[in-house]
């Protein structure tokens, strides 16, 4: 255990345990473990098993949140896009959006400003401002129906969510942090200035003892007070949970741009390139009652999406074009809005003691955006009770394999090619795209097996030997996303292979 030191012979010591391996643990664990503390992280599941690889992938200043004059957080997030982008050049890239005008919707005017404010609220350096768009042909509107002839184009960022948890990780135990994934915080008690807790994983249990803790259980935020023995937790619940869902169907349009399309129930929907070959239709905004029901779209929530990107584009789509939905739940801060898609998408960070004078932080709601700053105000939270930890660092720091030159990924990709010139020219952008960097270290041994889908042997043993990854479903689906480009049967023959391959 690298970075605990023993209180007794068997039960460690960490300064801090953070609860959740979804975007908010990780980035809080890198933070702490950055700033010298002994950090220990505790999943569940898979690390980003739950909400954190099921966002739409942007990194965003959500130009809906300005109608909620929700300033603060807009800007927040759109300082934090840039910082993102220079930090994981290879799984951050910058999308541009097409804003039909669609009259009877929001006037013109509104949006002028509202994308104005959004140029400007942020400072931006490296992302193109807005521009006035007229259909003409072989433009973007080409796609869109005939009433649609002006409207706006405005940048974001497209963000692989479920790696930028697993790259937090990563930096989090590259400075000493332990990870522990499939592993539940069963109980926590306050005792003797310290909290002590017990933790189960497939087969064994265990107990720390930290002196700090910060909840980051995303969906589980509440329910894991109920695990605090002895305490005056309250019943009163601070969370609201509101399921978001996406569809993915075949590719509706060429170009690697994105549509915003407002809605007649003034919600936005997005159409999104994605993997290559689709297109994501996302979300929804539907209150969810318990968190270990997990969410699944509906039937309802997949016409819904369909109805409204029907609305847009020619080309019309079906319940039967979708060839795979995913939904997760956000974990809001219940400020009381009526509506589930008026609750603020701002965090709030509780801090409380239960029994003990050691910190107890619970995180509500944030998102993939603003994580490395929610993590940044964790710490300034708790630097009281940890007089020797160090300063912010995450503003200018890479994520693992992001250190390219110039954060300029094409030139980084060609440079990529000449190294090796004996793979298929498509597979080393994809290698490029999930490592970054670290390509080097992925192909040290070359590609091995092919096992369909852009999927190597060299991915399964770096991801099983570095990201933690301990089922197939944890590289189908969350270190990448082949699975959406494998046969069932290119699936069950990868699982095979897993089986007997001997990779740990
Ligand atoms: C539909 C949708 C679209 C979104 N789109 C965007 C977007 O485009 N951009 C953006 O910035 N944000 C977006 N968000 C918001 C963002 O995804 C979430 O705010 C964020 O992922 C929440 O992360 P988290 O770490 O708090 O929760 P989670 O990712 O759910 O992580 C919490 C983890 O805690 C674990 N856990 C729970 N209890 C225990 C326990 N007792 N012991 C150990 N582990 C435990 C769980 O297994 C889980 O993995 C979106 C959210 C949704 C739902």
């Amino acid at each position: 255990m690298p970075s605990a030191t023993a209180l007794n012979a068997r039960i460690p010591v960490y300064d801090l345990l953070v609860i959740g391996g979804g975007i908010n643990g990780t980035a809080v664990a890198r933070d702490a473990a950055g700033r010298g503390l002994s950090v220990v992280l505790c999943e569940k599941d898979d690390l980003a098993s739950h909400t954190s690889s099921a966002s739409t992938k942007l990194i965003h200043g959500g130009l809906r949140y300005l109608e909620h004059y929700d300033f603060k957080l807009v800007r927040e997030s759109l300082k934090e896009r840039e910082i993102l982008l220079r930090a994981a050049p290879h799984i951050i890239w910058p999308l541009r959006f097409i804003l039909p005008y669609d009259e009877g919707l929001r006037p013109k005017w509104l949006l002028r400003m509202g994308l104005f404010l959004y140029d400007n609220l942020g400072g931006r350096e490296l992302l193109p401002g807005t521009k006035t768009r007229k259909r003409r042909k072989g433009s973007r509107f080409d796609v869109l129906k005939d009433r649609l002839e002006t409207g706006f184009e405005y940048s974001d960022c497209w963000v692989e969510d479920s790696r930028l948890v697993a790259l937090n990780a990563v930096d989090a135990a590259q400075q000493g942090a332990d990870i522990f994934t499939r592993t539940e915080v069963r109980s926590i008690k306050g005792e003797g200035g310290l909290y002590r807790a017990e933790l189960q994983n497939r087969d064994t249990s265990k107990t720390i003892k930290v002196r700090g803790i910060v909840n980051a259980a995303g969906p589980w935020v509440d329910s894991l007070l109920s695990t605090i023995e002895q305490s005056d937790v309250k019943d009163e619940t601070t969370l609201r949970l509101v399921k978001g869902s996406h569809i993915v169907v075949p590719k509706l349009y060429d170009g690697d741009h994105a549509f915003i399309f407002q809605n007649s129930d003034e919600r936005v929907i997005f159409a999104i390139p994605y993997e290559q070959n689709f297109t994501l239709i996302g979300t929804t905004d539907v209150p969810h009652e318990r968190p270990e029901n997990l969410p699944q779209a509906s039937a309802e929530e997949i016409q819904y999406l369909c109805d409204c990107v029907n609305e847009y584009f020619e080309t019309q789509t079906t319940p039967a074009d979708v060839v795979w939905t995913y939904s997760g739940v956000r974990p809001l801060y219940d400020d009381k809005a009526a509506d589930a898609s008026d609750v603020t998408r701002d965090y709030v960070l509780d801090l409380k003691k239960y029994e003990t004078d050691a910190p107890f932080v619970s995180v509500y709601g944030g998102k993939i955006t603003t994580s490395r700053k929610l993590a940044d105000h964790v710490m300034e939270k708790i630097k009281h009770y940890y007089p020797d930890m160090g300063k912010p660092w995450t503003k200018n720091a890479y994520f693992p394999g992001g250190n390219i030159p110039e954060a300029d990924f094409e030139e980084f990709y060609k440079s990529q090619l000449e190294h090796y010139p004996d793979l298929d020219p498509k597979l080393v952008r994809l290698i490029c795209r999930r490592y970054g960097t670290r390509i080097t270290r992925v192909l040290r041994n070359g590609v091995g097996q092919y096992f369909g889908g852009n999927l190597t042997e060299a991915d399964a043993r770096y991801l099983v030997e570095f990201e933690w990854a301990e089922e197939p479903e944890d590289i189908l689906w969350r270190r990448t996303k082949c699975g959406l480009h494998m046969s069932e049967a290119e699936q069950s023959a990868f699982k095979e292979w897993f089986k007997f391959a001997n990779l740990v």
